[in-house]
């Protein structure tokens, strides 16, 4: 079966230290103001039945991608295992891609292209984790082949209660947040 990339969230573990944030500037080598991950802390409920969400957000990868359908030059593309990247060597740094994903993933690099999360392909390649997965402290994140209904990230998408971010975009995403 193809490989489908895709990563976990659990947003009951994550604390917001922004670790994967700044694991994922420093491996990516990403200029300043420039990020492929953020954290999102929402409040739900009413007063006094108040909770708070804490997640880190990144790139869906989705499997409908409008960033894709969007791009004039095909710069924006679907990789390996469903991976959305961005060739550098092809993008003019038009912009329509940043708006037609709903999600806020990607940025303009100052040298000219669009730059967003990759998965760390290139770290995945070479059978290692994505760097914000591996250094987060609580185990929140968690990466892996949707397709194997062996691996972790398939198992927890099989046995916990999730969400994916607006679903009624028809995007399809492939980051699953974990309640
Ligand atoms: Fe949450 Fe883990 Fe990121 Fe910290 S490193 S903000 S616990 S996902
Ligand atoms: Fe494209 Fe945005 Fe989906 Fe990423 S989250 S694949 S940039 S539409
Ligand atoms: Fe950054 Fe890699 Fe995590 Fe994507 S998978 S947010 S590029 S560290």
């Amino acid at each position: 079966m193809k490989k489908r990339y895709a990563m976990t969230v659990d947003t009951v573990r994550c604390v917001g230290c922004n670790a994967c944030v700044i694991s994922c500037k420093t491996e990516n080598d990403l200029p300043n103001g420039g990020f492929r991950d953020w954290i999102v802390q929402e409040v739900h409920g009413t007063f006094p039945d108040l909770s708070m969400q804490i997640r880190s957000e990144r790139c869906n990868h989705c499997s409908a991608p409008s960033c894709v359908a969007a791009c004039p030059t095909g710069a924006s593309h679907v990789n390996e295992g469903g991976v959305v990247a961005v060739s550098r060597n092809k993008c003019t740094g038009c912009k329509a891609c940043i708006a037609a994903c709903p999600y806020g993933a990607r940025y303009v690099h100052p040298a000219g292209f669009v730059d967003k999360c990759t998965f760390c392909l290139h770290r995945v390649q070479r059978g290692k984790l994505p760097a914000c997965v591996e250094t987060c402290p609580t185990r929140s994140l968690t990466f892996g082949d949707l397709s194997d209904p062996l691996s972790p990230v398939a198992q927890l998408v099989a046995r916990r209660r999730f969400t994916v971010l607006q679903p009624e975009q028809g995007t399809v995403p492939n980051v699953f947040f974990l309640a």
